[in-house]
């Protein structure tokens, strides 16, 4: 065997597995396969005036590369159980919680230091959601921003450039058995690569290919869900009370019409809503920097609803992909609208949008939400805004700008024992791309653990 342990995928599941093998064991030899470039070559073209829009890149650097999909996010990194993936019912609460405090214990000493955590510990919040009818998950959130994200992650490339074999713009094709049997060999398209143990950590964007792989070698997997939605867009001032004391709320509301729930995600005070590119389709995002010059007036927050089909649809992504493809088609990208113009049934116009006291931080197209999103859905997200003004008045005014559609596409979950592997012995699959992790620090954590396992046995 060339290597001890191949990496396939350098996102912070990949990331942090590598970080725990070289401080467990020194000794070693590791490979970090990664579809994308290396974080210094990562950048986007798209710059608004020559590049307009997405022009399709082989790598999309904002997917991949060194860093995965949160090296440009607002790196929000959850300590909790309660949402960010179902990583406990593996490795049980306490363990899941402490790997995820220890994650963060070193991305504050590789640049990290000074940033915020906030908590929702003792806060006075919690009653007013329920005396509302709404439910604040119980989370500490340590909030690094755009900015010192990316600082993080280049401390920790630096750290594993000189103990560990990276191979960027490589990305894995397949997975065999060696052919003695102990160990795996992963094919790429210039050459090929051996290693006793093997850890896939391909996230979102190595959703196909793991699914592919999971067909190739037999490991079976389940649907998972879809969450369907828009982000919100308001002045900073409607939620200051909870973002300056919480950073992040996840707050859930049961739609009494449908009993659906509804909840909200990535909160980003005085941020700015942006585009994301999946496979092409345009939806929307937020994120906001920790440096107070690059803040703007406005917070967002995405309020999403939840799809599981499984019978006999089963194929929960490719809703919520029809769903965006349709805005796509209407709005030629993501589509603004007033709340205020959503509940008198109209679109809205650039006119409107101009003459609103809130300023739109994302150049979108004024339309009509209500042809794009289900009624079920679009009913749900109208109800919890209302519910949402009882605690930050202000939620429902006519100026509220919605932007869609916003869609959380998850892999479908693998199947892995308690140990993250796989029934092939030596194989693990972890991360995003695993379905068992949605999030930063759960993804991080889930990396550190088989590291660990990988570690005591090697
Ligand atoms: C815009 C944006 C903002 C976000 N903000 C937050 C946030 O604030 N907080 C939070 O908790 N989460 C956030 N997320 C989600 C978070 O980024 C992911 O949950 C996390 O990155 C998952 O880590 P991962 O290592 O499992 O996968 P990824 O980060 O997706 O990394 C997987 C890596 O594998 C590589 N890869 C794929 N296929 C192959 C292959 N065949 N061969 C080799 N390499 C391959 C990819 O190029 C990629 O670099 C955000 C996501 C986005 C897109």
């Amino acid at each position: 065997m060339e290597y001890d342990v191949i990496i396939i995928g350098a996102g912070p599941g990949g990331i942090f597995s590598a970080y725990e093998l070289t401080k467990k064991r020194p000794e070693l030899k590791i490979a970090v396969l990664e579809a994308g470039h290396g974080l210094d070559k990562r950048r986007c073209p798209i710059d608004g005036e020559k590049v307009p829009s997405c022009i399709k890149c082989r790598s999309c650097s904002i997917m991949s590369g060194f860093g995965g999909a949160g090296a440009f996010s607002d790196g929000k990194y959850n300590i909790t159980n309660d949402f960010g993936g179902t990583l406990y019912k593996y490795i049980g609460k306490k363990q899941a919680l402490e790997l995820m405090c220890y994650v963060d214990e070193i991305n504050m000493s590789h640049g990290g230091q000074g940033t915020r955590l906030y908590t929702t510990a003792g806060t006075k919040f919690k009653k007013l959601c329920m005396q509302n009818d709404l439910h604040l998950l119980d989370a500490s959130v340590r909030h690094l921003g755009t900015d010192v994200n990316y600082v993080v992650l280049k401390e920790l490339y630096d750290y594993l450039k000189d103990r560990v074999d990276f191979f960027f713009d490589t990305p894995a094709e397949s997975v065999l058995r060696s052919r003695d049997g102990d160990g795996y060999e992963v094919r790429c398209r210039e050459a090929a690569y051996t290693g006793r143990y093997c850890i896939i950590s391909v996230g979102r964007s190595g959703s196909k290919w793991m699914e592919k792989v999971c067909g190739e070698m037999g490991i079976r997997t389940k649907s998972n869900r879809v969450d369907i939605g828009v982000r919100v867009e308001l002045p900073a001032e409607i939620f200051s009370h909870l973002t300056d004391e919480l950073y992040e709320s996840k707050i859930v509301y049961r739609t009494q019409k449908y009993g659906d729930l509804v909840r909200t995600f990535c909160m980003n005070p005085k941020g700015a809503v942006v585009n994301e590119n999946t496979n092409g389709i345009v939806t929307v995002n937020g994120h906001s920097y920790e440096d107070p010059e690059k803040h703007t007036e406005n917070t967002n927050f995405a309020l999403l609803v939840a799809k599981h089909f499984s019978e006999p649809f089963k194929d929960s992504n490719g809703y919520g992909e029809s769903i965006a493809r349709l805005s796509n088609m209407l709005g030629g990208g993501v589509i603004v609208q007033r709340f205020g113009d959503l509940i008198r049934g109209q679109r809205s116009t650039g006119k409107r949008i101009e003459e609103s006291f809130t300023a739109p931080t994302l150049n979108a197209t004024p339309g009509d939400l209500s042809l794009v999103l289900p009624k079920r859905l679009l009913d749900g997200i109208i109800e919890m805004i209302y519910a949402l003004d009882k605690i930050a008045p202000g939620t429902a005014n006519d100026d509220t700008l919605l932007y869609g559609v916003e869609v959380k596409f998850y892999n479908m979950e693998v199947e892995v024992d308690e140990h993250l592997q796989t029934e092939h012995d030596g194989l693990y699959i972890i991360g995003d791309g695993s379905g068992i992790t949605h999030s930063l620090s759960h993804a991080s954590a889930s990396g550190v653990y088989v590291a660990r396992q990988i570690g005591e046995r090697a």
